[in-house]
């Protein structure tokens, strides 16, 4: 049988890598975009040391010329898309009163309008096929708000949206479209933002980080792997009747 393809963006360090890595053990020739060329080849290289098979494209999600290319790109090489993990984010630490509108566009960019280009192209590609699954990256800060950070929690409560309109609109397809809603996963990410967050309070990051986990009520971090786990059953026939939704993982800290 035809191997199945997956794409994940952002997939050169933090969560995007273990989604990666999970969806090509599950048998998935896997396609990965990033900014950074050099950390994607060692994602590329993690996962064909392990006997998975992988390939890179170098581009920007908010550019529509870059996604024309890399989406192309994937027509050559395979012909088909079976999975899109909509994965590339970012998370700057700004306040309301912080925030310009210039930094808000542009994080509405990259967090939400990226989605839907890449959506776009993967669409036809899954049309044609006669099916497909798109997953993308919501948080729990899609279900509650922080002080904090402004343009995060409003743009991860836009994929919240955007996740229930595409997955409203693309039924017809057979395309499911949901989404993982993390809470605190140790990541480059959220190793900035723990640094940030004890910068603004005069403490460390290890204090930010025993804080943080005293609010789980499970007790513990989550790990790549878990919100792999969970984007892995997303993109299996065993949620074929699941679309709509954004699943939460996060120990219980935010509950729905
Ligand atoms: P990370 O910063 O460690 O990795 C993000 C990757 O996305 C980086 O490799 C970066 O180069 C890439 N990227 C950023 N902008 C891009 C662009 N314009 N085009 C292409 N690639 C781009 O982040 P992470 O912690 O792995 O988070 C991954 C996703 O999960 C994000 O959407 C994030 O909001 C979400 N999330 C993370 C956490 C967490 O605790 N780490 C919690 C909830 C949700």
């Amino acid at each position: 049988m035809e191997k199945k393809v997956a794409m994940v963006t952002g997939a050169g360090r933090g969560i995007g890598r273990g989604i990666a890595q999970r969806l090509a053990q599950d048998g998935f020739a896997v396609v990965i975009d990033d900014l950074n060329e050099a950390d994607m080849q060692e994602t590329k290289r993690l996962i064909e040391q392990a006997g998975g098979e992988c390939i890179y494209f170098q581009g920007d999600v908010t550019s529509e010329e870059d996604m024309d290319r890399v989406f192309a790109g994937i027509q050559e090489q395979y012909g088909r898309l079976d999975v899109l993990v909509n994965n590339a984010g970012v998370a700057p630490m700004r306040p309301m009163d912080m925030a310009t509108p210039a930094q808000m566009r542009r994080t509405f960019d990259i967090n939400v309008v990226s989605m839907m280009i890449c959506a776009q192209r993967a669409v036809p590609m899954m049309r044609r096929q006669g099916g497909g699954k798109i997953i993308n990256a919501a948080s729990q800060s899609s279900f509650r708000e922080t002080a904090v950070s402004f343009e995060y929690t409003t743009t991860k409560w836009a994929v919240r949206g955007m996740t229930r309109a595409m997955a409203a609109y693309l039924a017809k397809d057979n395309i499911n479209v949901n989404a993982y809603a993390p809470g605190y996963v140790p990541t480059p990410m959220q190793d900035e933002i723990a640094a940030a967050a004890a910068k603004a309070r005069g403490t460390t990051p290890e204090t930010i980080r025993e804080a943080q986990k005293s609010g789980i009520p499970l007790g513990r971090y989550l790990s790549v792997e878990d919100i792999a786990g969970l984007v892995s059953y997303l993109a299996s026939p065993a949620a074929d009747n699941v679309t709509g939704q954004n699943i939460m993982i996060n120990g219980g800290q935010v509950m729905n």
